[in-house]
């Protein structure tokens, strides 16, 4: 053989490896983001105490697998690699850090299927639905990877000629992150790009129900090459989850929390910060009202009602809550919104043509259901669904729609988190304010109206941290997220986002001739 064709024969060898392996790994493209193990110090690990806990498929009630059950010990381990990351992360230059998140955005493009695929086995949600929330989740990677190389400082002009003000924003070093399962990973994203973005390292703790997701996320942020240390992530169920709370809240090693959740959890997480003035980023439940005036667009109105109340279920801070429809024309949106209603396909998210998934777990489904019987029990009248949707699972429950809410019911007052829609029928558009702000919560708020003057003047009487008019579906990256009243502190997402992972240091140099 000729060195030439000798070197042919290694050429074809080497392609056709690579094609065998390419095939390999596509066959196993889903299964090899599906990880057990937890992410700590760049390494995959297991609890201390050996212990593990189930994720089940809330659709069927299928265990999908098992992660670690870490303890106070492991997740203390997870803050000392953070800190110890920080000392070298935090002189990184944003062009790295930009580089970094830029990779992991392009893995997580690449990977979005797959990733989709164990979200909706993990919480429940229709496939297209976990599709959406992957592009949404990838935006802020992609976001932040931007924002980067954008966080500068100022010089601002001193009152006397020896003097300089210099003002910069620094790290502010190891951020904890507590998430929800309602949106496994752009809560994750949302909070970790903004704080890698700007120097800081990051502890996660992901919901109970859905740490597959969260993991398949670290499994790709490895691969695009982030420092051991910079991002971990500690698995635990709902039992030691308070008590590794508290340690995040505690432990002079972490500089930061940033939580989304129930406002109760939020509120016991504002008391634990307190003993080492923590800085504290919270985003809470909502009640958000959704008014439609005798003005609107009633088809926008009500398409604008089923993205805002049936996306994931009905289980999103920002759904709309309370339905707030003007006397004129009420009739015509119940029938309407009555008639959509009645064509969404309820059933398992891996389902072609479903809309609907389950309830997430127990706690939620008899949450629900005991509303909507509340409801009933006082006198509310059932228009769609109103009962569990047995046959197909321990945890579907029917969209419904009940009218004639009234102020003693549960659903009149607490934030449902469930695909039930409640109808409240008022007069005039001082009312209509009225019922919208008599709630401890600040989050989201939604009107439909055609009156420009009318637009003008909810929106800024409206007592929300966000406004939806003539739109229901606010959410993205470029926005800030964040509610006031009980419904939390700081803004995620939008060039605010890395505020709650900065402090801002003013130097003064001076004696200059
Ligand atoms: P939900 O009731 O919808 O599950 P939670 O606010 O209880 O909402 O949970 C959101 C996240 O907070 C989850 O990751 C959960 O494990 C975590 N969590 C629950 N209780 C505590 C606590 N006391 N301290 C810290 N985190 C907690």
């Amino acid at each position: 053989m000729t060195i030439d064709s000798c070197w042919l024969v290694r050429v074809k060898m080497f392609v056709k490896s690579r094609l065998l392996s390419k095939v390999c790994f596509m066959q196993t493209r889903g299964m090899h983001l599906l990880n057990q193990k937890a992410y700590v110090d760049g390494e995959w690990v297991t609890s201390a105490s050996n212990q593990n806990f189930n994720v089940i498929n809330p659709a069927n009630g299928s265990v999908i697998g098992t992660v670690p059950n870490m303890n106070v010990q492991d997740a203390q381990e997870a803050i000392e690699a953070a800190a110890k990351a920080f000392e070298t992360w935090k002189f990184t230059t944003a062009k790295e850090r930009a580089h970094l998140l830029r990779k992991w955005y392009n893995l997580l493009v690449e990977n979005q299927d797959s990733i989709a695929k164990i979200m909706t086995a993990e919480s429940g949600k229709p496939l297209p639905e976990s599709a959406g929330e992957v592009a949404y989740g990838n935006s802020f990677v992609e976001w932040f990877s931007e924002q980067a190389r954008n966080v500068r400082g100022e010089i601002v002009p001193s009152p006397v000629p020896s003097k300089k003000i210099f003002i910069d924003h620094h790290p502010i070093g190891v951020a904890a992150l507590i998430t929800p399962w309602n949106f496994p990973h752009a809560m994750i994203t949302r909070k970790a790009s903004a704080a890698l973005a700007v120097g800081c390292t990051c502890v996660i703790k992901p919901a109970e129900d859905t740490p597959f997701t969260a993991l398949a996320l670290m499994k790709l942020a490895e691969e695009a090459g982030f420092p051991k240390g910079v991002l971990n992530l500690v698995t635990s169920d709902r039992n030691n989850a308070p008590a590794i709370g508290a340690l995040f809240c505690e432990s002079p090693l972490v500089a930061g929390i940033s939580f989304t959740g129930s406002t109760q959890v939020g509120k016991i997480l504002y008391k634990q910060c307190s003993s080492g003035i923590k800085r504290l980023g919270l985003e809470l439940g909502g009640n958000a009202p959704f008014i439609v005036y005798n003005s609107a667009n009633i088809d926008k109105a009500v398409e604008g009602a089923l993205i805002s109340k049936f996306r994931n279920c009905g289980q999103t801070c920002v759904a709309a809550n309370r339905f707030l429809i003007q006397n004129e024309i009420f009739d015509e949106f119940v029938d309407k919104l009555t008639q959509r209603v009645k064509q969404l396909k309820l059933g398992d998210g891996s389902h072609p043509g479903v809309n609907l998934g389950p309830l997430i777990n127990d706690a939620q489904f008899h949450k629900v259901s005991g509303m909507v019987e509340d409801a009933v029990s006082k006198g509310a009248k059932v228009l769609a669904g109103g009962k569990p949707a047995s046959q197909l699972g321990s945890l579907f429950y029917e969209p419904t729609i009940i009218s004639g809410v009234q102020s003693n019911m549960q659903v009149y007052n607490e934030e449902v988190f469930g695909p039930v829609i409640s109808l409240i029928r008022f007069k005039t558009e001082e009312e209509s304010l009225q019922i919208a702000n008599a709630t401890e919560r600040g989050l989201a708020g939604y009107f439909f109206s055609e009156d420009v003057t009318q637009i003008f003047r909810v929106s800024s009487h409206l007592e929300v941290g966000m406004v939806g008019v003539n739109e229901g579906l606010i959410s993205t990256a470029e926005a800030p997220f964040g509610g006031i009243k009980e419904s939390g502190l700081g803004r995620e997402g939008s060039h605010h986002g890395i505020e709650d992972y900065t402090y801002i240091k003013y130097t003064c140099i001076g004696n200059l001739k």
